[in-house]
């Protein structure tokens, strides 16, 4: 089987508006503006995606998988009903005042998880993420990130440094 390169993202601030703090409530859970344009031209590409997401909230007993997954399940529908399919969600509930684990960006062991799962080539892939956690976890596992900032658009992005690079 050959390999596909995939666009790795981030979730909170790149898919779903970063509040500055937790986002579990499905009120609070705002898909950003041109994401789906974005999302399809990564796809229209190739680019199998994947979103790769910190979730501490869990660790630290906030909020629980039930309400992770509920999010994830309607961003896995709500993409779908505009012809788009996301590949996997792979979320960190660990917080880091638990102990250190491997998964937890800049960790890159949900990389890792994802290229083995989806026959992932690293050297064709990219990671978009609004913290250097992101990249720096990307970088480990050799996948080019492109930081950005918190809420910005991501059509451009992909239009400017993905598909133009
Ligand atoms: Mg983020
Ligand atoms: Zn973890």
């Amino acid at each position: 089987m050959s390999l596909v390169p995939a666009a790795f993202l981030d979730r909170d601030g790149v898919i779903n508006r970063e509040r500055g703090e937790h986002t579990w409530r499905m009120e609070d859970f705002e898909v950003l503006p041109g994401v789906i344009e974005g999302l399809s031209e990564l796809s229209n590409a190739g680019f199998a995606l994947v979103v790769i997401t910190n979730q501490s909230g869990i660790g630290l007993g906030l909020y629980g998988h039930r309400e992770v997954d509920e999010a994830h399940r309607y961003l896995h529908h709500m993409l779908l009903g505009h012809g788009l399919r996301l590949h996997d969600i792979l979320y960190c509930p660990h917080h880091p005042s638990g102990g250190r684990c491997l998964c937890r960006k800049p960790g890159s062991l949900l990389f890792e998880r994802a290229m083995a799962r989806h026959g992932i080539d690293p050297l064709r892939s990219v990671m978009i993420g609004d913290r250097q956690r992101d990249i720096d976890a990307a970088a480990a596992v050799g996948i080019r990130g492109i930081l950005v900032e918190a809420n910005a658009p991501l059509l451009p992005v992909v239009m400017n440094q993905v598909l133009n690079a």
